[in-house]
């Protein structure tokens, strides 16, 4: 891990590439999900994670969660509030059956495909 004064010393450039690349890493991890998430349907939230809403099965689900940053600083976790909420879509693989979570996000990410899979209106997003 970095130390503060090598923070403090990089570039402004340096630092804007280091923070793309944890943003890489950590839309990697979300990708691939999380390993021990291996119980059966539904899958169990994450730690940290409030499972607002919930559509879906067969091995693919629609998450309306929040979500704790975990940083100690942090008003909305200290308040218990959290980020978001966010959509995750989860999904089982077959040869596995592990579940991988993918980031969605905002309601306006939701494409018109997974609409109509999981049975949303469009109404239903205005969260
Ligand atoms: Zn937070």
């Amino acid at each position: 891990m970095l130390t503060e004064t090598q923070l403090r010393t990089a570039t402004g450039d340096e630092l804007r590439t280091l923070r793309s690349r944890i943003f890489e890493e950590l839309r990697r991890r979300d990708l691939e999900g999380v390993p021990g998430e291996e119980t059966p349907s539904p899958p169990s939230r994450k730690s940290g994670r409030e499972v607002i809403d919930q559509k879906g099965g067969n091995g693919r689900w629609l998450k309306l969660e929040r979500v704790k940053c975990g940083k100690p600083r942090c008003k909305k976790c200290a308040d218990g509030v959290g980020h978001g909420p966010y959509y995750y879509l989860y999904l089982t693989n077959p040869k596995t059956g592990r579940y991988t979570s993918k980031y969605v996000g905002k309601p306006a990410n939701i494409t018109e495909e997974m609409r109509q899979e999981f049975g949303i209106e469009v109404e239903d997003l205005e969260v």
